[in-house]
């Protein structure tokens, strides 16, 4: 069961995807654009995995 939102991407701010993946209670938000990914546990709100290109440190 998969569930697609549109949302902003908070890294480049293009349009991205959130996706719930709710058999594993995740979210995964990926941005085509910039390759921007967060997978997270909506339950707990822990980041599984997480990619963030191009962001100035
Ligand atoms: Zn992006």
């Amino acid at each position: 069961m998969l569930k697609t939102q549109q949302v902003r991407c908070p890294n480049c701010g293009n349009f991205a995807h959130r996706q719930y993946i709710h058999q594993h209670n995740l979210v995964k938000t990926a941005c085509p654009v910039c390759d921007y990914l967060l997978v997270s546990c909506y339950v707990t709100g822990k980041v599984i995995e997480s990619y963030a290109p191009g962001i100035a440190v």
